[in-house]
């Protein structure tokens, strides 16, 4: 089983091997942070948890701007949901 980073969607044989990883999305810039564990796991829809918009894969949810981001609209990637 994959898992898979809730910021940009990456996906590792495990969690140890992900979380080595610099995230090329991570909130604090490209790179100055590792990827982070998304915690919901394998899916076959993924939901942002801003605006609702589903998508068949965390990393095309990941790489879409956000109409209800908080940071303002299109300020931001979707974010996953659990
Ligand atoms: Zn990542
Ligand atoms: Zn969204």
């Amino acid at each position: 089983m994959s898992v898979y980073c809730k910021y940009c969607g990456e996906s590792a044989s495990n969690e140890r091997v992900l979380l080595n990883r610099w995230c090329p999305k991570h909130p604090s810039g490209q790179n100055k942070g590792k990827h982070a564990l998304y915690e919901g796991g394998e899916k076959s829809e993924y939901v942002c948890v801003y605006c609702g918009e589903k998508y068949h894969s965390l990393r095309s949810l990941c790489n879409g701007w956000c109409n209800r981001h908080p940071n303002g609209q299109k300020r931001g990637k979707h974010s996953p949901a659990r």
